[in-house]
Formats: structure tokens, sequence, C-alpha cells
């Protein structure tokens, strides 16, 4: 299977957010969908290891800010890059509560849905949502999961990475004989003592904690 023929298929990338506990979580996510009209409905389909999944299930409910072109890769990488379980991603970003769930502030339009009923997949839930609020935010076009994937995904990793060092980018001190793993999802870079190939089977990235098999050889 060629993964990249699947990247033209025309997704926007959208900030989730929801109402938990204590404060907010939320995500990004690609696969959003209208569905039917009267009342109005969309598909959201949510990978069912995330933080976010799980509150939605309990909440049954999550706002929707859709991400322009000009959006800073840095916020896609704050919400696509780590887990809700570790960070308060909404701290590192500019938002508003509106009825007690978070948006950003920069987004060309906003969505509040409830949802109807929710579907098993493999590695995700399909909920079939009601959008009951929507309304418009800052002008441009919205950017696509196909923008991303081939004009800021290593934006969005160079920035992650700025991030997680206090804002200056890490200078490798890699010697001349050692790999370097690079993390497919977060762009984390593993060059640590032990060959990453004899890591055990369960060891996961310390970013955003997805398995072994997403690394690629640098
Ligand atoms: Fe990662």
């Amino acid at each position: 299977m060629d993964n990249k023929a699947l990247y033209p298929l025309t997704c926007g990338l959208y900030v989730v957010g929801t109402k938990k506990k204590e404060g907010f979580g939320g995500c990004i996510v690609d696969a959003f969908m209208r569905a039917g009209n009267d009342p109005i409905t969309a598909y959201l389909c949510s990978m069912i290891d995330n933080e976010t999944n799980a509150i939605i299930k309990k909440t049954g409910e999550f706002s929707l800010s859709i991400l322009p072109e000009s959006i800073d890769p840095f916020i896609i990488a704050n919400f696509g890059f780590q887990s809700g379980r570790e960070a308060d991603k909404w701290a590192n970003v500019p938002y508003e509560v509106k009825d007690g769930l978070p948006y950003l502030n920069t987004a060309i339009s906003y969505l509040r849905c409830k949802v109807i009923s929710a579907q098993e997949l493999n590695t995700h839930t399909s909920f079939l949502c009601e959008i009951v609020d929507a309304w418009s935010g800052t002008d441009g076009r919205p950017l696509t999961y196909n923008d991303y994937q081939k004009n800021m995904k290593s934006a969005a990793a160079d920035a992650f990475k700025a991030f997680k060092s206090g804002g200056a980018v890490a200078v490798s001190e890699k010697p001349a004989n050692k790999d370097i793993w690079v993390c497919g999802v977060c762009g984390y870079e593993y060059d640590g003592d032990v060959p990453f190939e004899e890591l055990p089977d369960d060891w996961k990235c310390p970013w955003c904690g997805q398995p072994k098999s997403v690394f690629k050889k640098k």
C-alpha cells in the first residue's frame, strides 16, 4: 500500500477540544466529514488510544476548530505530537472558552458537536455527531491534510523539537558511527546508547507514545 496515495483525500486538519474533569483536553484530527442534514450531522474518527477519545465517550461532546493554511506549525505539533495525559496542551496556545468548551483563537470556523452514536473500528472510534452550533472565524483557506503532509510536517517537527528543548533547537552530538532513528509521527530522534533494534518491542516514542514500527532510520 502506498500511504502517500491517501494524502490527496481532501480532509482538513482540525483541533478537537474537550472538557476534562479539570481543564481541557484535545488533539489534532483529519478524519471529520459532513454526513447528513436535518439535523446536520458529521463523522469524527478518533484514535481509540487517545485521551480525547475517552473524554468524548464520557462527555458526549467536543469543539472543532478548522485550521487555516497560515496556522503556526507549532499548534499542530502541540495538539498532535504529545498526549493530553502528560501535557496541558491548551496552556500553550491562545484560546477562548464558549459554553464550557475550548476553541483556538486562530481558526477559519468553529463547530460544536454532540455525539449521537459511536462505532468501534480496529484503531479508531467512528462518532456520528450532530453539529449543534457553528460560526465563522478568521478569513483564509483551510489547511488540507495533503498540504500538511507535503509542506508543513517538517516545520511542525522542528517547532516541537525547539519547544521540547526550551526554545533552542538541540544540536546533535552523534558520533559518526551511530544510527539515528526518527519517529514518523512527531519527529523525535532516537540516538540512545542502546541500539534501536535492541530496544524492547513495547518501547514507545517518548514524545508521542507511538510504537517502534513508526520509526525510520535517518
Ligand atoms: Fe513520536
